[in-house]
């Protein structure tokens, strides 16, 4: 097990991609499995609330110390248990496990190049494996949930590791049974599980296609490759249009990150410094990228009622889709709502303010270099006030907020 040397002084600041919030009282980075489940089972049995820490892109801790255990899985492997590809309803259909701690894009990009097609669209989304399937990660047409076959999981309850296939895991939106387990609501932080669900992921089997060419599921994308939505093209040329998309828009971490100590080990080398690379093409210079020190989307897109739809004005975004409860419901766009309410890329609440809405992105929040969590907030709470005044309609973050409340009354 790491226990990192200085972690006296460690804070969320450093762990996280948008670089803010407090000291962090116990710090641990086990590298085997057991290590893990012993540290949580420390923490759990101690009554120490207990923060597993991914890549730290979608969490939002306040200034004030984390008075618990904060535990980041070391074990990062990646292996194929096939030795052919089965084929599956006609398809050579390959298994890839990976370990909860493995950096995201970095099975995306081994995937890629084993020649496996299902998450290309994915690539350069910020974080690891194991919270890719907390939070059903998204992107250009792809959801994580089409390629999970099962997750290995500690379940903090029964003290029992458990294997959950993908029915199980009840994929939404942005959701998976393993996040509810830690709210009591959208926003609001469960009585018993928060910050970290009740399962906490060991490794996920993924069900990948050997195949050298993906589908374009996204218009966004299709026009960056000057395509049609549903033609196929080479998964690498999905994967370099998809970064080179996201550069543009900021929605890639700062690469310049992995120079933290608090981060070495927990990417690989050679992507560490493709990413720095193009990260110095795309902006033009060699310093931080403030634009991309953020969350990621800072707020859900809506899912709404179709009545409280429809009083929307009629060129906002609206896209069927399911409520919580299964039934037929109205997806809008909460960038959309953001800007129409008059927060525009750049907007701060004061000239010069240290935390502002990206100068690319009306929906994410960004530092702009020493921000504080409490700016953070301030703007969030801004922006979800001044959406709801114009609109009626209540944002929920999507991050993970830690020590603070930014869900409306
Ligand atoms: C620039 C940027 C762009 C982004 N773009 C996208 C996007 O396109 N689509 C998208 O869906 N998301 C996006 N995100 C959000 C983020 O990258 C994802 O939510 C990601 O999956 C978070 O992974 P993480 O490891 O950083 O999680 P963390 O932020 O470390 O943790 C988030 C939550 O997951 C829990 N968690 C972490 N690891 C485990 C584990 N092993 N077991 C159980 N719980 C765990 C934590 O306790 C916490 O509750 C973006 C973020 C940024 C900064």
């Amino acid at each position: 097990m790491n226990v990192f040397p200085s972690f006296a002084e460690l804070a969320f600041a450093d762990l996280t991609t948008i670089g803010v919030g407090g000291p962090i009282s116990h710090f641990v980075e086990p590298t085997s499995r057991v290590g893990i489940i012993e540290a949580v089972e420390d923490a759990d049995r101690a009554g120490l609330p207990l923060c597993v820490i991914g890549g730290g892109s979608n969490m939002l801790a306040a200034d004030d110390a984390f008075e618990g255990v904060v535990v980041r899985d070391g074990c990062r492997a990646i292996t194929v248990p096939d030795e052919a590809a089965p084929v599956e309803n006609g398809e050579p259909v390959v298994h890839v496990n990976a370990e909860a701690g493995c950096n995201w894009d970095d099975f995306v990009a081994f995937a890629v190049g084993l020649g496996l097609t299902g998450v290309e669209g994915l690539s350069g989304i910020p974080g690891t494996v194991g919270a890719s399937v907390v939070q059903n990660i998204g992107a250009y047409g792809q959801e994580v949930a089409a390629s999970v076959e099962s997750a290995e999981v500690w379940d903090r309850e029964t003290k029992r590791v458990q294997y959950l296939p993908a029915a199980d895991l009840r994929f939404a939106y942005r959701s998976s049974a393993l996040k509810t387990s830690m709210y009591a609501a959208p926003g609001i932080p469960g009585p018993k599980y928060f910050p970290t669900p009740r399962y906490v992921v060991l490794s996920v089997t993924f069900r990948l296609t050997h195949r050298s060419h993906g589908v374009v599921g996204n218009g966004q994308l299709a026009k960056a490759l000057g395509v049609e939505i549903g033609d196929k093209l080479e998964t690498t040329a999905i994967r370099a249009a998809v970064l080179s998309v996201r550069a543009a828009k900021g929605m890639l971490e700062d690469a310049g990150r992995y120079a933290n100590p608090a981060m070495q080990g927990t990417k690989r080398e050679e992507n560490i410094r493709a990413a720095l690379d193009s990260q110095r093409a795309a902006t033009g210079v060699e310093g931080p990228d403030w634009d991309r020190h953020s969350c990621g989307s800072f707020f859900m897109n809506p899912i709404l009622p179709a009545a409280v739809a429809s009083a929307l004005p009629a060129d906002a975004p609206r896209f069927p889709a399911l409520a919580a409860d299964g039934s037929p419901a109205v997806k809008t766009s909460a960038a959309w709502l953001i800007d129409h309410a008059g927060f525009h890329k750049g907007y701060a609440l004061v000239a010069e303010a240290p935390a502002a809405l990206s100068s690319r992105h009306t929906l994410a929040l960004t530092n702009r270099g020493g921000a504080k969590s409490s700016d953070l907030a301030a703007l969030a709470a801004a922006v979800r006030d001044g959406v709801r005044s114009a609109y009626g309609v209540r944002l929920v973050p999507e991050p993970v907020v830690i020590g603070m409340n930014l869900v409306a009354d």
